[in-house]
């Protein structure tokens, strides 16, 4: 699911409470209706910021909220609701939950380069959205019968176990190889329609790669582009794509602008995150 991302330093993966799926997925059984979907996404993310610490501070949401929206204009459906979040947590991740609602880790602005490869991990989890993923996915893990449930508001305990989950395993449990190809596509496509440099996907992928190596390969699970498809497939797909675009290729690192700024302070934080998380409240 997520995208790509997540590189869990300390953690084996654990057995996910939402279940996991290594399979391909073979046909559409989301039951869910697009309505029903947002219902979710609006309860999952309500609980979701009582579950986890996440940042209010203006100048670092409303930065991740502009590239965010820079996207969704360029995007196949630029009337579809979005909501992006940003969470502090180390590990380098990202990911979508159902409704539109993207979350982003501290740990993911820290380790990014330059606001374009930012935006290609929040273009691959938008990937997944566009898809309905994250909601196929959640209605696999715990059954279409309890997920209407929590919609229609009878599993309150589900609801929060749910979230709990999300905010513990960095999203959901894996997708299929076929979902990270579309998503990965949709990112290339997207990061390109918007003007950013499409390689920027590469780089990170590439980045990943290298913190991988650097933990001993093998063990860390990173999510984000997760291990499945190999990220060097991952990557040679990327290029591949890239290449189609011949004159069209967009090149520019940082369009919203202020990368530094943000990444300075996302790094200068303290561990928990409570300056940003609280200084919203103070005011
Ligand atoms: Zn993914």
């Amino acid at each position: 699911m997520r995208f790509f991302w997540l590189v869990i330093l300390s953690l084996s993966l654990p057995a996910l409470l939402l279940g996991c799926a290594t399979s391909d997925f073979l046909g559409n059984f989301n039951l869910i209706s697009p309505r029903e979907e947002e219902q979710l996404g609006e309860q999952l993310s309500d609980e979701i910021r009582k579950e986890s610490k996440e940042i209010q501070d203006k100048e670092i949401v409303g930065y991740i909220q502009a590239i965010g929206q820079k996207l969704v204009s360029v995007s196949m459906q630029p009337g579809e609701p979005y909501a992006f979040h940003v969470i502090k947590d180390d590990s380098v991740n990202a990911f979508a939950i159902p409704g539109g609602h993207i979350y982003v880790h501290t740990g993911l602005i820290a380790a990014a380069e330059n606001e374009a490869e930012i935006a290609a991990v929040i273009a691959h989890e938008m990937g997944h959205a566009e898809n309905h993923h994250p909601t196929e996915n959640m209605s696999r893990a715990i059954g279409a019968q309890i997920l209407t449930g929590i919609i229609l508001g009878n599993e309150p305990g589900a609801l929060q176990q749910a979230a709990a989950g999300l905010v513990a395993n960095g999203g959901l449990s894996a997708y299929s190889r076929s979902a990270e190809r579309e998503a990965d596509s949709t990112a290339v496509f997207l990061l390109n329609r918007a003007g950013y440099d499409p390689n920027a996907i590469v780089t990170f992928f590439e980045k990943l790669l290298a913190i991988e190596k650097q933990q001993g390969g093998g063990s860390i699970g990173i999510s984000l582009f997760s291990s499945h498809p190999d990220t060097v497939e991952r990557i040679n797909n990327a290029k591949a794509q890239i290449n189609t675009f011949n004159v069209q290729r967009a090149s520019a690192k940082e369009i919203i602008g202020g990368f530094q700024a943000v990444n300075a302070k996302v790094k200068s934080m303290d561990s928990t995150g409570q300056d940003a998380v609280k200084t919203e409240a103070r005011r």
